[in-house]
């Protein structure tokens, strides 16, 4: 089961999309530093079909893609949620953040437009780092290719 602590509109995390981005408590990943420690506990509410039909209806005409933040307490949900959201708004992306290592094998990368994979390690920076560890990949969902695109958000 998935519950979502809050959500909001962002312009950075999905490049070239405007971005309702849904931030999933219960994490499992116990990162070093993290960045959102609220969202380590079982907070919030529940984030199923109905609640997010319900919450991206509210900004149907602001968005162009729906996030996931978070999730690996139940991958299996969040990617059965995306394929809501493909199947319901069909001009509607999503993508995923999740915190894991790799691509849980049960899942298909042809359920996401956008996948960010590995989780946050200090050492390595986020994200804006070159020297990150973690890798947003957008995918062709069609031919089933991913092309790493992490460097959009490296400053020339
Ligand atoms: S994945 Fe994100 S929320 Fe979860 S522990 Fe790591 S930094 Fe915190």
């Amino acid at each position: 089961m998935l519950k979502y602590f809050n959500y909001d509109i962002v312009f950075q995390e999905v490049p070239d999309e405007v971005t309702l981005a849904i931030n999933i408590s219960n994490c499992p990943n116990h990162c070093k530093g993290c960045h959102s420690p609220w969202l380590q506990e079982d907070k919030g509410e529940i984030l199923n079909k109905e609640s997010l039909i319900t919450i991206v209806k509210k900004y149907i005409n602001d968005i162009t893609c729906v996030c996931f933040m978070g999730g690996d307490n139940d991958v299996v949900s969040v990617e059965d949620l995306s394929n809501v959201i493909h199947s319901t708004f069909q001009d509607k992306k999503t993508a995923w953040y999740s915190g894991k290592e790799s691509l849980p094998n049960n899942i298909s990368i042809n359920s996401f437009d956008y996948i960010k994979i590995g989780g946050y390690k200090q050492e390595y920076g986020s994200l804006k780092s070159k020297t990150t560890n973690q890798r947003l990949y957008k995918i062709d969902r069609i031919n089933s290719n991913k092309e790493d695109i992490t460097y959009r958000f490296w400053k020339k």
